[in-house]
């Protein structure tokens, strides 16, 4: 029979694969590159604490512009990372870009306010993690007092010794703790009880749908409802309208975070959003 198009689908199918694994080698040496110049940049995001409308927190989130790659998400370098181990290397890098910018947020005046990491399996599993974050604090003359520590929910799922007893750790150095993107990872919720955790997020996929799925309502006021049983506190990632907003605070949801408050901007940026921030709520009380 005749081909209708100029290309079998055979050819097609490598020329796909040929693409893939084109940019696939060239992640791996910009990766390489990146490290080696630290050129990741921090972006941060505000957590907000919806009853005393103040911002109470700050999440750091790795950016990664390529030479050749242009933009790259951590959603597509990060796994990449895990799978090669170059993640133990941007990971400690992270963190001191982190205290880096904790400086600027001090120098800026704001003497309390955390910055969140998020940390990798790959990283949190390593025997020597503890020690290589101690390390990076001391080298940068700061404490675990101004950090909070994401890890996701998968990370914590096995609840091994191991996974508890890093935990405990952690909390024991002064770290806050988050699990992540809760609500993925198909766990038993009973593991929760062992774990020394001070926040729970709530994955943004219950929240994209949940003014209007009931399914997705039900299960983010179940998960509500046991991490405050469990004395944990609850933030909700994703928010972008404020309809969403409305229905976490009715379920007495703790912590916001979204682009409905502000995208993850740079630190100078994240500086004027907190300037104007205040400003405002002087203008409420009719200062
Ligand atoms: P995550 O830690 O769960 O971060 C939340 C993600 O949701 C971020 O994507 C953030 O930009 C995005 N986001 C925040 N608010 C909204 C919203 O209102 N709507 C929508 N649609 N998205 C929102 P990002 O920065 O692309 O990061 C993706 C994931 O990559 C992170 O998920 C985290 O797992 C990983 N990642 C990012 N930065 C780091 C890092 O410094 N270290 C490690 N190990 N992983 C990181
Ligand atoms: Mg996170
Ligand atoms: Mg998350
Ligand atoms: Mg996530």
């Amino acid at each position: 029979y005749v081909k209708q198009s100029g290309k079998s689908s055979f050819s097609f199918y490598f020329d796909e694969l040929n693409t893939d694994a084109n940019r696939l080698i060239l992640l791996d040496s910009e990766l390489r590159k990146a490290i080696e110049h630290r050129d990741f940049v921090l972006y941060f995001q505000p957590k907000v604490d919806v009853k005393l409308n103040k911002v109470v927190g700050l999440e750091a989130l790795v950016r990664w512009n390529s030479e050749k790659l242009g933009f790259v998400s951590p959603a597509e370098f990060i796994p990449y990372a895990e799978e090669t181990g170059l993640i133990i290397p941007i990971s400690e890098i992270i963190l001191e870009k982190a205290c880096e910018e904790l400086v600027n947020l001090r120098k800026a005046g704001y003497s309390k306010l955390p910055i969140s990491i998020n940390i990798s399996s790959i990283h949190f599993q390593q025997s020597n993690f503890l020690e290589s974050i101690q390390r990076i604090l001391e080298k940068n003359n700061t404490s675990a007092q101004n950090f909070e520590i994401e890890v996701t929910e998968r990370t914590v799922m096995n609840s091994d010794q191991d996974t508890i007893s890093k935990l405990v750790r952690l909390k024991q150095l002064g770290f806050k703790l988050s699990i992540d993107d809760f609500g993925t990872g198909y766990s038993s919720l009973s593991y929760l009880v062992r774990f020394p955790v001070d926040y729970l997020k709530i994955d943004k996929s219950f929240i994209q749908h949940i003014v209007s799925l009931a399914d997705k309502q039900a299960v983010v006021d179940a998960i509500i409802k046991m991490a405050h049983r469990l004395n944990m506190q609850v933030v909700a990632e994703g928010v972008e309208s404020l309809q969403q907003l409305n229905y976490l605070n009715e379920m007495g949801c703790d912590f916001i975070q979204g682009y409905y408050y502000s995208k993850p901007v740079p630190m100078e940026e994240l500086v004027e959003f907190l300037q104007f921030w205040e400003y405002e709520q002087q203008g409420d009380i009719g200062l």
